[in-house]
């Protein structure tokens, strides 16, 4: 079965087996350290009391803190929050920085909330998770349809609860709670980045190439408007209702405009309308699955036309997937690297929110850029050794390093 969770399962076995690793260090990853799974219950608008499924998962804490978003979706089961976790373990050990890997989620569809409603079950869920989550501890930040305002809810319930600051406790807050300056955008500008360093590896000229972005998010939105800005050509975007491809370009601040004034990109005039599966297949240079995961699968591959595929989303392309598109001679930019940057700026917050000092927009990117240029790099170099793909390549680097710092311990 092709669940997320699955999908990790056969990442890690075939990293374990180039690694040589024994079947207790293996055993180790394919297991996460903690489930939490709680019942969180809210009072709706309407008076009703309503129950939701409230998870925290804490997959590996080998190389530090457990760290990774909270998603609010109603797909958010424990499998997906268990691969997510994973994901984020193996996310923080391929740029290297001192983090383990958690992830959390709420099962609801936050579309049908209202904001108030919204706050309740941030709150809620702070309550739930506030003996598991800490600064030292487990790091929750944003995820899918979970934003800075949340997280602002979320660090206040839990300093409530605590009685003391501790602003470090999450990350992705708004500027004005500690966040810090970039980490809106930071996902979206790492991935330009190793895209960047891929395109010079490739020695294919930048200009014009085009792009097709599958999610218009915060990821996906960014990226859309850095690259435009670059002389990239975005060719076709979508939302959750569907999609618009115009071969000639699409000017991203437009279409946002159009989808916050009528909910919709698709109501972008000028474009052809497309569906979220035919953006995948649609004519160009450059795919971006940006929205959810199981997206590129062994059904859909082969009409795939992009030779470059950049993950901003966690999990869009299944392993049969990945084995037919590398046959296809498809690149495919891992996840864990092409969306680090997320999680690097939050280990930048994390930072400075414990020194109680703040960096400028300037000196994030000026830290974010060489840690994914070298991450990229690296495993780069270690495919082209191996003749392995991306994935594998960064699969082998991060799974080494936290089985190392598990061996340090004494754990393995
Ligand atoms: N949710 C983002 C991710 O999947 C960011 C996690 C974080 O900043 O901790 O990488």
């Amino acid at each position: 079965m092709n669940t997320p969770f699955n999908n990790y399962l056969t990442n890690l076995e075939k990293a374990a087996k180039i690694l040589n690793l024994s079947e207790k260090e293996t055993a180790a990853l394919r297991e996460p350290n903690k489930v939490i799974e709680k019942k969180i219950s809210v009072a709706l608008d309407s008076g009703e009391q309503k129950e939701f499924n409230a998870y925290r998962v804490q997959f590996n804490n080998a190389r530090g803190p457990y760290k990774g978003g909270i998603r609010f979706h109603p797909a958010a089961d424990i499998s997906e929050v268990k691969a997510l976790a994973a994901l984020m373990a193996v996310k923080c050990a391929t740029v290297n920085i001192p983090f383990g890997g958690g992830k959390g989620g709420v099962q609801c569809n936050p579309k049908e909330l209202s904001a108030g409603e919204l706050e309740k079950v941030a709150r809620a869920w702070a309550r739930a998770m506030a003996d598991d989550i800490g600064v030292d501890k487990d790091i929750p930040a944003p995820d899918v349809y979970t934003t800075p305002e949340i997280m602002a809810y979320i660090l206040d319930e839990y300093e409530k609860i605590k009685g003391r600051s501790e602003p470090g406790l999450i990350t992705g807050k708004p500027i004005d709670l500690g966040g810090s300056l970039g980490r809106g955008t930071a996902t979206a500008q790492g991935a330009v980045y190793v895209l960047e360093e891929l395109i010079k590896m490739l020695g294919k000229e930048q200009g014009q190439l085009t792009v097709a972005i599958q999610g218009f998010g915060n990821a996906g939105y960014f990226a859309a408007n850095i690259l435009h800005n670059l002389g990239y050509k975005i060719v076709a975007v979508s939302d959750s209702k569907g999609g618009i491809y115009n071969a000639t370009g699409l000017n991203p601040v437009e279409i946002m405009k159009i989808k916050e004034e009528q909910g919709s990109v698709t109501n972008a005039a000028g474009a052809q309308i497309i569906t979220n599966e035919e953006i995948l297949t649609c004519d160009c240079d450059i795919l971006i699955p940006a929205a959810l995961d199981n997206q590129i699968r062994e059904d859909n591959t082969a009409a795939v036309k992009a030779g470059i595929i950049l993950e901003i989303s966690n999990g869009p392309t299944t392993p049969a997937a990945d084995k037919i598109l590398r046959e296809k001679g498809v690149v495919v930019v891992p996840d864990v690297l092409a969306n680090a940057g997320g999680v690097t700026v939050s280990y930048f917050e994390w930072v400075q929110n414990r020194m109680g000092y703040y960096w400028t927009e300037e000196e994030v990117f000026a830290k974010l850029k060489p840690i994914m240029v070298k991450a990229f790099q690296d495993i780069w170099r270690f495919a082209e050794e191996k003749k392995i793909a991306l994935r594998d390549a960064a699969f082998i680097l991060a799974v080494e390093r936290i089985v190392k710092a598990m061996r340090l311990r004494g754990r393995v």
